[in-house]
């Protein structure tokens, strides 16, 4: 897996300060998509032990409030085992901190049938607070949404969507 971009003090990719990581690699190719050069699986700077430290270190000052995992698309399936292992790290040493995933595929690609799905997939989607899930759709963009690009994306409360079997949004 590579990386595009770590912001380490991030307040539009979710709530409060953040750590948001930009994982590369997209073929959704949304027309007018905010990131465009993450497309590319290799963009960036790959992937190791070192990028999991950093970012460990950065999330944690009492100020922080989560991860970020966006893209690019952390749900293509050579990037899932990556982000899986940051994930898994941050809840076992950063407990107190939350967790949000953007995904260009929607929740029911993500647990149906789609090429997202990988064995990797129902652990990740265990341990993410909320999913905003989706393409981004430039008919539908809406520049006053909050923490989303277009009105067809949602916010996704993700332990109470899968406990419930229906979608709960996220309410802060
Ligand atoms: S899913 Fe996200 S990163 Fe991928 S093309 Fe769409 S907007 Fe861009």
């Amino acid at each position: 897996m590579y990386i595009a971009e770590i912001k380490n003090r991030d307040i539009a990719n979710g709530p409060g300060v953040r750590v948001s990581v930009f994982v590369s690699g997209c073929r959704h190719k949304c027309p007018g998509c905010f990131n465009e050069i993450a497309w590319d699986f290799d963009f960036g700077k790959e992937y190791t032990k070192e990028t999991e430290e950093y970012v460990l270190t950065e999330l944690a000052p009492y100020y922080m409030r989560g991860l970020t995992v966006l893209g690019g698309e952390p749900f293509e399936p050579e990037n899932q085992a990556g982000v899986l292992a940051l994930i898994k790290r941050v809840r076992a040493e950063q407990p107190n901190r939350d967790v949000w995933v953007y995904s260009g595929f929607t929740l029911d690609e993500l647990t149906g049938e789609s090429r997202a799905r990988t064995e990797y997939t129902d652990e990740l989607l265990s341990l993410i607070d909320v999913l905003v899930d989706g393409r981004f759709i430039f008919a539908e963009k809406d520049i006053t949404l909050r923490f989303r690009g277009s009105r067809n994306q949602r916010l996704l409360d993700l332990p109470k969507t899968l406990a419930s079997g229906k979608p709960v949004l996220w309410d802060e």
